[in-house]
């Protein structure tokens, strides 16, 4: 078994006639057989190959290969958007009277799908903190199916032990899905500890450059056929091109987000020295409430950084518009230095009480730490904070 490193570069789909050294982009919609036959065969599932490109096309099929490889898993498919994976994921697996057990604080559109969408179909779900461990066992319901959660979690970082979950979820014969987008394979991979399915939004590390969107899907065989048989017929494929995108991506992926982690963990010990700030959370800080596991379970401690600046809303504000160098955009996972506020932006609709139950104090600030020179980046927070 080669390293990380070596399967994100060499795992290359077959090279064509012309003998190219790096992958081509394969833009077709469909493929020619060679005889009626061929055609009958591939279109009853005897033999593989290509038939049209909403199924697979030599990009897509590199890219899930490498994933594959890079999570662990058995198979994988390629989606849109990370989105689009995550209701795939749902739409494929579950049925009208099943409930899902999520952590309290996932992202944004995903509660959406979970509050307003999935009830449509006869769905449900509750909510647990991912922080109050005792109570996920008393939790789980007869029609729990599903336990999806994210670690660490947006923007709290907070983090939950997979190894526990993964065997509480195996006890009660519940399938663990795990939204690994912060982490990324190379920091953590949770089928190691028992998840049946892991999820990507490659728009965030995978791509790492803020051009395109698109969503990852592996885990077990069976549970990916079950996807790959929604996913066909109702359309969510991911481009050519932008499967070519993050496949080049992930031939950097490993050198980034060492870069990320060792950017990222400096500032946060440069912001805990501030005395302009109230707390600070990065999961390799030995002040963060679950240090212990997240040295257990991930490389590094990736590279978003949240921290709580003093004077609340307003002076959360003031920060983001004195920020020079560094971006204010929805974005994660870039080359570039983000900040956000989440209490005034991704999370205003919530009531205070719901803001604070999913840890996002008044003057809370997240960094996705890029990869710029980290005198750079810490020079531009410091000015914007005095
Ligand atoms: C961005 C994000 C998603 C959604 O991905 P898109 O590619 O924007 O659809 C899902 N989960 C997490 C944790 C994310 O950060």
């Amino acid at each position: 078994m080669k390293n990380f490193e070596t399967l994100a570069i060499r795992t290359q789909s077959e090279r064509s006639q012309y003998n190219e050294h790096s992958t081509p982009l394969h833009l077709t919609s469909s493929y020619v057989f060679d005889d009626a036959e061929q055609m009958r065969a591939m279109f009853s599932d005897e033999v593989e190959g290509n038939i049209y490109s909403r199924f697979s096309n030599p990009n897509t099929t590199e890219l899930i290969e490498k994933m594959n490889l890079l999570e662990g898993a058995e198979a994988g498919w390629a989606t849109a958007t990370g989105m689009a994976a995550v209701f795939t994921t749902f739409a494929a697996l579950l049925s009208s009277g099943d409930h899902i057990l999520a952590c309290r604080s996932v992202f944004g559109s995903t509660h959406s799908v979970l509050t307003k969408l999935l009830p449509k179909w006869g769905i449900t779900h509750s909510y647990v903190d991912l922080n109050e461990t005792e109570k996920w066992e008393e939790a789980i319901l007869a029609n729990t199916k599903i336990i999806y959660i994210e670690t660490p979690t947006n923007p709290a970082v907070d983090i939950i032990d997979l190894e526990w979950l993964g065997t509480l979820a195996k006890k009660h014969n519940v399938l663990l899905v795990v939204d690994n987008c912060f982490a990324t394979p190379y920091i953590q991979q949770p089928i190691k500890y028992g998840a049946d399915i892991v999820i990507h939004s490659a728009t965030k590390y995978l791509d790492g450059q803020g051009r395109v969107l698109g969503g990852i899907i592996v885990g077990k065989q069976d549970l990916i056929d079950e996807i790959k048989l929604f996913a066909r017929h109702s359309g969510p494929a991911l481009s050519p091109f932008n499967a070519w995108i993050i496949s080049k991506s992930l031939e950097t992926l490993a050198i980034r987000m060492d870069k990320h982690a060792e950017n990222a963990l400096r500032l946060a010990q440069w912001l805990e020295n501030h005395t302009e700030v109230e707390l600070v959370k990065y999961p390799f800080l030995p002040s963060h409430p679950q240090y212990e596991i997240a040295k257990k379970q991930m490389r590094s401690g990736g590279g978003i950084v949240t921290f709580v600046i003093k004077g609340g809303v307003e002076k959360g504000r003031e920060f983001l518009d004195k920020l020079q160098l560094i971006s204010m955009t929805a974005n994660l996972g870039d080359s570039r230095t983000i900040a956000t506020h989440p209490a005034s932006t991704t999370h205003s609709k919530l009531t205070e009480e719901d803001r604070l139950e999913t840890g996002i104090l008044p003057g809370l600030i997240r960094i996705s730490v890029g990869l710029e020179h980290i005198n750079d980046i810490i020079g531009d927070i410091e000015q914007a904070m005095t």
